[in-house]
């Protein structure tokens, strides 16, 4: 998807730091965080949103909550944290690249 951001950012081609990369999975911390630690957790796999999910993208969403726990811990935040996807203009989403938002560290929220 040549026009999608969270492509170009994959790809290296919009300069983003990874809090974690695997051969399918990426995360980065959201730029405009909601709460003190905000991080998106997305496939590489260009697909536009949950809806469009298959039978065969059955792992590929399992592994990413495996990674959102790990990510918990490393962020420190897997005392208590919200995972969030919002599908579709009228869920929310913004960006039409599946995503995953962990939320956490809402005590430190003003
Ligand atoms: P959604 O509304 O679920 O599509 O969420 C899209 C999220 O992407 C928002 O929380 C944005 O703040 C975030 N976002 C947009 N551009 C970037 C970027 N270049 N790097 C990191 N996060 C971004
Ligand atoms: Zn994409």
């Amino acid at each position: 998807m040549a026009d999608c951001l969270f492509c170009q950012i994959i790809k290296g081609k919009v300069k983003t730091d990874f809090v974690y990369e695997d051969k399918d999975i990426v995360a980065f911390k959201d730029i405009h965080p909601k709460v003190p630690v905000h991080i998106l957790i997305l496939p590489k796999k260009h697909i536009d949103k949950l809806q469009d999910v298959g039978d065969n993208d059955k792992d590929l969403l399992g592994s990413i909550l495996l990674v959102a726990k790990k990510i918990a811990i490393s962020q420190k935040i897997d005392q208590g944290y919200k995972i969030v996807i919002n599908c579709g203009r009228k869920g929310g989403q913004e960006i039409f690249h599946l995503h995953f938002h962990l939320l956490g560290d809402w005590k430190n929220k003003n």
